[in-house]
């Protein structure tokens, strides 16, 4: 979290004033946007009733304030905002990953579905821990299954630009989080978080392997969700 600024100021950047909320549900809480927020949870106190709504710049949705400072404070606190009902992101989202290495190299390989290049790949290795304040279980400790995870993509323009924002997830903390595992049902352990990777190499029995003709198309729209584009790449 950025020192000197309270959740609120944060929420605040990213809103414009709404003198005449509109007759509609704020869809944090369900209670109407006219009236009090209904979060009743402690960190809200001091917002005064005459700014108590507030409609997010770039997407225009409206929601109670105190129901987004709540929202903030729940979340890992890193400077950014997510409308919860479009998805857009405001300031740069990051996540709640644990330590640990991203590496990758080439191989002199072809995926299935790719035979006119070789094979990028990545491998992430992230040890055991104990969760921070930003996991579900603070000071409980943590799992980590399959690790080092060895991930493919072809060495091709597209399969390289994905690598690239790859790496700007890592360094986001958006690659895994810490959670329950949907395979196993193991909680507390370490998870891919929504950003899809190819686990499998020469064959596709898992449905994390190739051929895949969509894969590098969805990665770049899972990334897109998290909030990194091509665009700030070329930055
Ligand atoms: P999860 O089961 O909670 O699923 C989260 C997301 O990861 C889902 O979108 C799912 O579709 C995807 N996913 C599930 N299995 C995957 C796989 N094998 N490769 C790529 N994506 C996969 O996530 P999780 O618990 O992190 O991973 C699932 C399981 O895969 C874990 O049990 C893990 O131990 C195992 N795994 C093992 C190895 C290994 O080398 N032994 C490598 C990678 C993953
Ligand atoms: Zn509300
Ligand atoms: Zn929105």
């Amino acid at each position: 979290a950025r020192k000197g600024r309270t959740p609120e100021e944060v929420v605040r950047r990213y809103l414009q004033k709404v003198r005449n909320p509109p007759e509609e549900d704020c869809t944090i809480c369900m209670e109407a946007l006219a009236g009090p927020s209904g979060y009743k949870g402690p960190g809200v106190g001091g917002i005064s009733r005459a700014e108590s709504v507030g409609r997010l710049s770039q997407c225009g949705h409206q929601y109670h304030l105190q129901c987004l400072v709540a929202m903030y404070n729940n979340g890992n606190k890193d400077g950014s905002l997510q409308c919860p009902t479009c998805k857009t992101i405001y300031g740069v989202k990051t996540g709640n990953q644990p330590p640990g290495k991203m590496e990758y190299h080439v191989i002199p390989h072809s995926l299935p579905g790719h035979p006119d290049c070789k094979t990028i790949r990545i491998i992430y290795n992230i040890p055991p821990g104990i969760q921070g304040p930003e996991h579900p279980n603070p000071g409980k400790p943590f799992t980590a299954r399959g690790f080092p995870r060895h991930c493919y993509l072809p060495d091709s323009d597209k399969g390289r630009l994905v690598l690239k924002l790859l790496l700007v997830a890592w360094d986001r903390r958006l690659i895994f989080s810490v959670g329950t595992s949907s395979t196993t049902g193991e909680a507390d352990t370490v998870i891919w978080n929504e950003v899809h990777h190819k686990t499998e190499f020469g064959s596709n029995l898992t449905g994390h392997g190739y051929p895949d003709s969509g894969h590098l198309d969805n990665v770049l729209e899972e990334l897109r969700a998290q909030g990194i584009a091509e665009e700030d790449c070329l930055r």
